[in-house]
């Protein structure tokens, strides 16, 4: 039965009921205990508005709530995604093809923006971590912000 890991310290016994297991609190049980999913991963198609929250890639803190984006596909450049993201070297990117057409930027929870790239955009960053750039928008039309589909996760919460 044991498994030579010890016994348990004495620092005081888990009552029953509490719904905490013993090997969360080891902090033994890393991929379960949040669930975040990559768009790839997700199961289902996503159509109509996205159903579950987007979350950052890197703190995981919620950048929209459910409802707000509407999935469109557009061909769009941006460069690859460091912390603290500053404009200027940016030989490296990807092409991405999916996006969260977002029309209002009060319906993020929480993100930053850049400084103007290119004389008329900002791109999107996350306002905790500021990691980006995950989505951009042109600063003349700020009813159509695009969140790159594949620069956040998903939660169900
Ligand atoms: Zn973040």
């Amino acid at each position: 039965m044991a498994e030579g890991a010890g016994e348990p310290s004495a620092s005081g016994q888990i009552p029953a009921g509490l719904g905490i297991s013993a090997e969360k609190l080891m902090g033994q049980s890393k991929s379960s205990a949040e669930e975040f999913v990559d768009f790839k991963d997700l199961s289902e198609p996503q159509e109509g508005t996205n159903k579950l929250f987007l979350v950052c890639f890197n703190c995981k803190c919620k950048v929209m709530c459910p409802g707000y984006g509407t999935l469109v596909e557009k061909e769009r450049f941006l460069p690859s995604m460091t912390e603290k993201y500053k404009i200027g070297e940016e030989p490296k990117g990807d092409d991405l093809k999916k996006f969260w057409l977002v029309k209002d930027m009060f319906h993020f929870e929480n993100v930053g923006f850049s400084k103007t790239v290119n004389g008329t955009e900002q791109f999107l960053i996350c306002a905790d971590c500021e990691i980006g750039p995950i989505g951009w928008y042109d600063i003349q039309n700020k009813t159509e912000i695009y969140v790159a589909a594949e620069r956040v996760r998903y939660a169900t919460k």
